[in-house]
């Protein structure tokens, strides 16, 4: 039976599992790396430590001695690493997505008026979190390194590029379209760096990977790499996506209007608008979902700033809990959180609010509030902003999405998946491959390879684990979807 062995580059760990073709996993590794902060708000990865941890992860999957058909990758998006072309020495260190060093390029674009023209052209608003800003950043503030890029001593890439590139001994550079649209320099509609953007945002084009569909022959492994040896040689990589679009993949949400939520420290939600390229009214961002066959296809996407955080911050700060897991146990104590709403806008409030003033706040406390209430609002928090930022993508794509498929850390809470269906009014699944990342790139990899004929074997292979159905009724739904606009508005402004 063939098998394939996935990457999964993400911000906290490398991980690597080696799937069948039926879906199962047959092995699995992850190694961590160090969070690099050089400042308040400046987040940095080393790129060989990042290489390092992805080789030592894939070597431990393959310990059995397995030979995959096929390499597949996912990544952490938008992370920067400019790189030496002759040498593969980095000039910096990875600027990650996190990273915030570039706000003032960002805010100059923005009252340059520039907003209008890169949303039209990348489906993305400014934001330091996109790649171009800190392929700048780098080129000016690394000596002699805007010189050495003009003069295409220089590469780019975002991690699954600098991955590829030393994956396949220095022969390719390229990326995916998923990953290209993450940078801010890719336009959505010719599929091709953008000449004006590139100029406007000062990064040279040369140094700059081809881009490809996200499942195509991208290059064969080297042989004699750091861990693996030769464990590798020759294995072609058939598959490139960024982590948020393989989840999408790997959840078999094939067709528009499918959703996928994952619900980690954040809520990362994508929806698939198939062919349609949705613009927003509501600054959710347009994405490619993927590249397939000549063609790409569409997403909306967008995150709830703080979901799985809500939980830690019950742990950590209010010590209220000593377990995530202790949350939902409390939680289903309670029949409901005896009107308390807890809106956990440490951060402010993005999508559907945008109010960066907006600071978090506990309203509707009474003489017989218990722990038990103020976990289940807690958790509730999630599924009441996951609700509504599900609704300004569904009036944005014009789609009523069916059902919501749920991965991520907080996803094991049967109370927040049960109450994200009543509140919804839709249905929740969780799926039996959670690692569903790496299972999207597994997915994107067999299919190039011929490991499946199509998408159709795939979606039979996606498997519930469990269903939530809505068992609430509409005025209860009602009555508390207005009790939690009523305290959101009681948050937004408050720093103002
Ligand atoms: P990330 O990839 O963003 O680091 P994960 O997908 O690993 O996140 O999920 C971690 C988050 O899940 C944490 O914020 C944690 O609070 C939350 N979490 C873990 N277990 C539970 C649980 N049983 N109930 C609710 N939240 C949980």
């Amino acid at each position: 039976m063939a098998c394939l062995l996935a990457l999964d580059q993400g911000t906290t760990s490398s991980r690597a599992i080696v799937f069948d073709s039926g879906g199962d996993t047959l092995s699995s590794a992850s190694q961590t790396f160090a969070q690099v902060y050089p400042r308040p708000g400046w987040v940095e990865h080393d790129p060989f430590e990042l290489l390092r941890t992805q080789l030592i992860a894939a070597a431990r999957a393959l310990e059995g001695g397995i030979k995959p058909s096929a390499i597949g990758l996912a990544n952490q998006r938008e992370t920067t690493i400019v790189w030496d072309r002759a040498t593969g020495q980095p000039v910096a260190n990875a600027v990650v997505w996190q990273c915030r060093r570039t706000a003032p390029q960002c805010e100059r674009l923005e009252r340059a008026g520039l907003a209008g023209l890169i949303r039209s052209k990348t489906g993305l608003e400014i934001d330091p979190y996109f790649s171009a800003t800190k392929i700048a950043w780098l080129l000016d503030n690394i000596d002699g390194a805007r010189r050495r890029a003009e003069a295409g001593e220089l590469l780019f890439g975002t991690v699954d590029s600098w991955l590829l590139w030393h994956l396949t001994a220095g022969t390719v550079h390229a990326t995916d379209y998923t990953n290209a649209a993450r940078t801010m320099l890719f336009n959505l509609d010719t599929l091709c760096w953008d000449e004006q953007l590139c100029g406007i945002l000062g990064v040279p084009m040369a140094i700059l990977p081809e881009v490809r569909p996200s499942g195509c022959f991208f290059g064969e492994a080297a042989g004699g790499l750091d861990f693996l040896g030769d464990a590798i040689k020759g294995v072609p990589i058939f598959g490139v996506a960024g982590d948020q679009q393989a989840a999408l993949f790997g959840q078999a949400c094939f067709a528009p209007g499918q959703v996928k939520c994952t619900y980690g420290t954040g809520c990362f939600l994508m929806m698939n608008t198939g062919a349609r390229r949705v613009t927003s009214n509501q600054k959710l961002l347009t994405t490619i979902a993927w590249g397939l066959g000549g063609e790409v296809e569409y997403a909306l996407e967008g995150s709830v700033f703080n979901a799985g955080s809500v939980i830690q911050w019950l742990r950590e700060e209010l010590r209220l809990i000593d377990r995530a897991s202790e949350c939902d146990t409390l939680a289903e104590s309670v029949l409901d959180t005896g009107g308390v709403y807890m809106v956990p806008a440490f951060t402010g409030l993005g999508a559907p609010y945008w109010d960066a003033s907006a600071r978090g706040l506990i309203i509707g406390l009474t003489r017989g509030t218990s722990r038990a209430h103020l976990a289940r609002a807690a958790l509730e928090s999630i599924a009441y902003q996951t609700d509504a930022f599900m609704d300004a993508m569904e009036q944005d794509a014009a789609i009523a999405a069916a059902e919501l498929r749920a991965d991520g850390g907080a996803s094991v809470s049967d109370v927040l998946m049960q109450f994200q269906a009543d509140i919804s009014g839709k249905t929740v699944v969780r799926p039996r491959v959670v690692q569903t990342t790496a299972w999207g790139a597994a997915c994107l990899a067999g299919l190039a390879a011929g490991v499946w004929s199509d998408r159709a074997s795939l979606a039979s292979l996606w498997r519930t684990e469990t269903v939530f159905k809505p068992r609430m009724g509409d005025a209860e739904r009602a009555h508390l979807r207005e009790g939690w606009r009523l305290a959101v508005g009681r948050a937004m402004g408050w720093t103002k």
